[in-house]
């Protein structure tokens, strides 16, 4: 058994708490530093690589661990939970299925097993653009092919990682949309090595976020990729990125589930020892019905969590589960964001006490990947049969 598969046979018990054990490395003095600096926890994503987790969802013929999203949900919420942020590192985890589902079998033993060990970096997607927004089939980054190679041309924004990552998958244009019969087609996803693109077509803009996120821009001015970098076939590239956002949605509900932990313990822990007036805050029922009520949101996010993972496991469809986890667990780390600040007082918005960056930290995920407003879309018009709102 290789690195990237040691802890295949671990119960989820016995998981959780090797991941509590890896994180205890990295304290939140750690997080703290980086997120003053805006920098990337390379140590953090070099010891998480070591230990396997990183391919936790790569099939063990290709070198990783081959377990399904219920593990990489554990590894993930414990990480929040720990006071950390897997955000730097969690998308290549669910990047990957992309390349495992719809890639040719030379792309899966050339690419897989480095990812696996650690020796490539696939942790960037590149699908966001300035002008498009979330209506993602209107994007215009242009793969026009001449020959054997694609020539991209365009603009991406909010691709996170790229600077710390050897790989991107992009999602282009390679019909013109005038010319495609729906909506959905023409889009095409097409492996970019950055290590080669950078300075050759390829030129990346750091965005300073409210967060440590290592987000960028991206501008493509003829950036030759060899056409054998087409993942799939061309044009269903809009198809593979509806695959892969069930695992997303339910990664980052994990993280969110994590993140709620980590704020329920230390409004609890705070509560309990602040004393004013006499007496601790916590015997005040304004400060302990909000974070009790939070503890039973959280409980019902934590369920819907399993639930969808369990299914995505089973290869059941859990699109509506997915995406009700998400919102849900997102509502509750934000909810509990709340609380936590409001626990704390003027100490919450102190950087000592890490509340102020967690809280920072845990907003993003009303808006990204997807916002709650997209998800309340598509349950009412896809769960509700109510009418399409856009
Ligand atoms: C830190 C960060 C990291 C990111 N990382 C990546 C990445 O790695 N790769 C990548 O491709 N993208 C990434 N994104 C982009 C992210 O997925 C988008 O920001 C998100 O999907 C929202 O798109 P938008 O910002 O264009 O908002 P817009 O589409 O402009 O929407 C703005 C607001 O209007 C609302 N809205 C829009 N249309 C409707 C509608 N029909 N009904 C109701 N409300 C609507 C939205 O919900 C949103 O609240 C990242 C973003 C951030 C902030």
């Amino acid at each position: 058994m290789n690195k990237s598969n040691s802890f295949a046979s671990e119960t989820h018990e016995e998981l959780k708490s090797a991941v509590r054990e890896l994180c205890r490395d990295f304290p939140n003095t750690y997080w703290r530093e980086l997120d003053a600096k805006r920098a990337y926890p390379e140590a953090f994503v070099q010891a998480l690589t070591q230990a396997g987790y990183m391919a936790t969802l790569i099939p063990e013929e290709y070198g990783g661990a081959g377990l399904g999203v219920t593990e990489a949900s554990v590894i993930l919420e414990e990480i929040h939970h720990s006071g950390g942020n897997a955000a730097a590192c969690h998308a290549q985890m669910y990047i990957m299925g992309t390349l495992l589902r719809h890639g040719s079998e030379d792309h899966k033993r050339h690419y897989l097993p480095k990812i696996a060990d650690g020796s490539l970096r696939l942790q960037a997607f590149g699908v966001s653009e300035p002008n498009t927004g979330t209506d993602t089939t209107q994007l215009k980054t242009m793969a026009v092919k001449k020959k054997d190679r694609y020539v991209i041309n365009g603009q991406k924004i909010w691709i996170s990682r790229a600077e710390h990552s050897d790989l991107m998958l992009l999602l282009a244009r390679t019909t013109p949309a005038d010319q495609v019969k729906k909506r959905t087609e023409g889009l095409s996803t097409i492996l970019v090595d950055l290590r080669q693109a950078v300075g050759h077509g390829l030129k990346i803009r750091p965005i300073r976020t409210m967060m440590n996120h290592a987000t960028t821009e991206l501008f493509f001015d003829n950036l030759e990729v060899p056409a054998e970098n087409l993942v799939g076939e061309e044009g269903q590239g809009f198809r593979y990125l509806l695959d892969s956002l069930n695992a997303e949605r339910i990664l980052i509900a994990s993280e969110c589930i994590g993140d709620a932990h980590w704020f329920l313990d230390r409004a609890c822990r705070y509560a309990n020892e602040r004393v004013v007036f006499g007496r601790p805050i916590g015997k005040n029922q304004g400060i302990q019905f909000p974070i009790a009520r939070a503890y039973a949101n959280l409980e019902a996010a934590r369920l819907l969590v399993a639930r969808a993972s369990s299914l995505f496991d089973g290869g059941k469809p859990c699109g509506p589960e997915a995406n009700v986890a998400k919102l849900l667990s997102a509502d509750v780390s934000w909810e509990l964001a709340n609380c936590a600040v409001q626990t704390y007082g003027g100490f919450g918005f102190a950087e000592e006490y890490d509340i102020e960056r967690k809280f920072r930290e845990t907003r993003l995920y009303q808006v990204a990947p997807i916002s709650t407003n997209l998800i309340l879309s598509y349950l009412a018009e896809h769960v509700l049969g109510l009418p399409r709102s856009y």
